[in-house]
């Protein structure tokens, strides 16, 4: 995604708050968090724990449009540097906020051009009340098929 300049602030956007655990604020994974409304956000974002406070997602690092606030997409995206074999690569976390927002045609762009940017794409759909499914997408122009294989268990 195309960097533009940041003033962003997380505003309304709670898209943060549903993936990960949070027991500073009783939160489970893959479950809202109590301290979250949609259209308003953290409503303690003053005082909200630590760990929330350090995560900034790709869009509040100012990548993509303005569209692409994770509440209005209904997808969460970041990136992670990862050493895989002899290779450091970078994954593009995709997390679905809504059932099936991986889907949309905005996504898929994005998806797609990371892909051909030679960056492993994880999508993380939600399987049940706490936890999710996660699945890799390699372009096989800049992997193998037995690297496809083993990406799984090795991230494990
Ligand atoms: S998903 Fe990004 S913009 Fe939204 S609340 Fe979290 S860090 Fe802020
Ligand atoms: S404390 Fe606030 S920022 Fe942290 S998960 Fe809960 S609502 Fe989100």
């Amino acid at each position: 995604m195309d960097q533009r300049p940041t003033s962003r602030t997380c505003g309304p956007c709670r898209g943060c708050c549903l993936p990960w655990a949070v027991p500073e604020v009783g939160k489970l994974t893959a479950t809202w968090c109590s301290k979250s409304k949609p259209g308003r956000g953290c409503t303690i974002y003053a005082t909200r724990p630590q760990a929330c406070r350090k995560y900034a997602c790709l869009w509040l690092n100012g990548k993509g449009e303005e569209s692409d606030r994770p509440d209005l997409l209904g997808v969460l995206m970041d990136v992670e540097d990862f050493t895989f074999g002899d290779r450091e690569i970078g994954i593009l976390h995709l997390w679905e906020l809504d059932s099936g927002s991986a889907d949309k045609p905005r996504v898929r762009a994005i998806v797609n051009a990371n892909l051909r940017g030679g960056i492993v794409v994880c999508v993380h759909c939600p399987r049940d009340l706490q936890s999710y499914t996660r699945k890799f997408i390699l372009s096989p122009e800049h992997f193998t098929l037995e690297e496809a294989d083993h990406l799984d268990e090795e991230y494990a």
